[in-house]
């Protein structure tokens, strides 16, 4: 099974692997820094040997699989180095975080808990709640809120659990029912005092990273699905 080094360490940008497993376009590695697509977060881009890195996805058995431009001169059993775009995964991490700010004062001065949605891009992510109302007054308000949580130095820890003690915590089984992410792994998200969750990604160590937010749209998708649309203020 492929190590997951985007979660021992979501800052570390340089790697060195063994290909356990290549054909023209794709390789397993024992380890990687790459992070595949899910729960919203787009994959990583990069080079494997100085080769592109076009995509990488996750197997249901948790293998991960990167797809290249091509593969020549790499073999079974080689050390490789690879090197992942940090400029846009950085970027990525401060907008997921981000998004669980924002869940989190959703639910903590909006009594918005269902979500119905979230897309994380490079530019910016949307997020869909279960909600009857919102105008501009409140898409204000939630962006204002937002920016005082962020300002406040949250610390973001993630822990890895079992799934017996996540279905024996009341609250975390609660969020994790009302959640559109699909999570695999019993692995939790903590910002420290606001938000708390089930979570695969990669994500910064202090809200302060993230910096302010703008909403730049929000929209009315039917009698309970509204979606907000936000970037971050300094890119
Ligand atoms: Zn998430």
């Amino acid at each position: 099974m492929t190590r997951y080094l985007f979660w021992q360490d979501s800052y570390m940008r340089d790697f060195e692997a063994t290909v356990t497993e290549k054909n023209e376009k794709e390789l397993l590695l024992d380890q990687t820094c790459f992070y595949p697509s899910g729960g919203g977060q787009p994959s990583d881009t990069g080079t494997i040997n100085g080769i592109r890195v076009n995509d990488v996805i996750k197997l249901d058995s948790g293998e991960i699989v990167h797809i290249l431009e091509n593969t020549a001169g790499i073999e079974k059993g080689m050390t490789i180095n690879g090197n992942i775009d940090w400029g846009r995964r950085y970027r990525l991490m401060r907008l997921h975080s981000a998004c669980h700010v924002v869940s989190g004062v959703m639910a903590k001065s909006f009594g918005v808990r269902k979500h119905t949605g979230i897309q994380i891009s490079e530019e910016s992510a949307r997020m869909g709640f279960d909600m009857q109302k919102l105008d501009s007054d409140v898409s204000e308000s939630i962006e204002s809120e937002v920016n005082k949580v962020i300002s406040e130095g949250h610390s973001i820890v993630a822990e890895m659990l079992t799934w017996a003690q996540v279905n024996s915590d009341p609250a975390l089984k609660t969020v994790t029912e009302e959640r559109y992410e699909k999570i695999d792994v019993p692995r939790v998200l903590d910002i420290v005092g606001l938000d708390r969750q089930l979570d695969g990604g990669t994500h910064v160590r202090n809200t302060l990273e993230i910096g302010r937010i703008k909403i730049i749209r929000h929209e009315n998708k039917g009698k309970s699905d509204k979606r907000v649309t936000f970037v971050l203020e300094n890119p």
